[in-house]
């Protein structure tokens, strides 16, 4: 018998995309913000609700990347990233001179076993005397991950959860969207993801300020002055315009 193949997520295009793309060129909006880029984080905040925001980046990679950065891992710090996984859950801990620290699997989901995570934390404090810095749970398949448990366990070491969700956009626990239950939610709008627009991702963040800081890092970390002013070093994460033209359902 022949086997058929199945492809994960094959990008499909309607025909409107052309037209979007074709206006948004016509209006000479070929950079990294515009009005798409507006209309695209305003729909994508009222799909995720809960009263989060949204920053749109350049990839899934740079959404983990900053998030990192905003829960203060730096060099020599641990962070406990899922190990069945794709690789880009990792990198950016790699990136910061910090280093992963992979926890199993549970048999019901595939993904992060909240009885190892546990077991972990508490590995990792009687080994280094520290705390790991963030835990990096993984939607992977867009399968949801066990995240009562795991927030819960979070919650009482206070150690801030990464949810890589750039698998699961649209997945849900509870009726609640991924990306929405930790401190921050990673999305990925690449061409192998559930939705895309070529390349690119979002972070979901817990309120405005959590987003601007996030913003300001993705944009060479650049004040606001009527000149360049840069007092920390910055990133030019951001999302291009021509690509949200292709997710705004204007
Ligand atoms: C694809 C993916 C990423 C990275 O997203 P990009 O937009 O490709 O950078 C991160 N984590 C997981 C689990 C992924 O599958």
């Amino acid at each position: 018998m022949k086997q058929e193949r199945i492809l994960l997520c094959k990008p499909k295009m309607c025909d409107r995309e052309i037209d979007f793309i074709r206006a948004a060129l016509a209006d000479d909006w070929a950079t990294p913000l515009g009005p798409d880029c507006d209309a695209f984080e305003h729909e994508f905040e009222e799909f995720v609700g809960q009263g989060k925001k949204g920053a749109t980046l350049s990839a899934g990679t740079a959404a983990v990347h900053l998030a990192l950065i905003a829960c203060g891992v730096g060099s020599g710090d641990e962070v406990l990233v899922q190990s069945f996984t794709f690789c880009a859950s990792s990198h950016p801990v790699t990136y910061l001179g910090a280093i992963p620290v992979f926890v199993d699997s549970e048999k019901e989901t595939w993904n992060m076993d909240p009885e190892l995570l546990e077991e972990a934390i508490k590995d990792r404090i009687a080994k280094t005397g520290r705390k790991p810095k963030a835990i990096i749970p993984v939607a992977f398949y867009g399968m949801p991950y066990q995240i009562d448990r795991i927030m819960e366990i979070a919650n009482r070491c206070e150690i801030p959860v990464i949810e890589d969700a750039a698998e699961g956009f649209g997945s849900r626990f509870n009726g609640q969207i991924l990306g929405s239950f930790g401190k921050y939610g990673v999305l990925s709008f690449n061409g192998n993801k559930i939705i895309t627009i070529s390349g690119g991702g979002a972070l979901i963040c817990e309120d405005a300020e959590a987003k601007k800081q996030i913003m300001w890092y993705a944009t060479q970390a650049r004040e606001s002055y009527p000149y360049y002013q840069h007092e920390a070093v910055g990133y030019n994460y951001r999302m291009s315009n021509i690509w949200q033209v292709s997710a705004a359902d204007r």
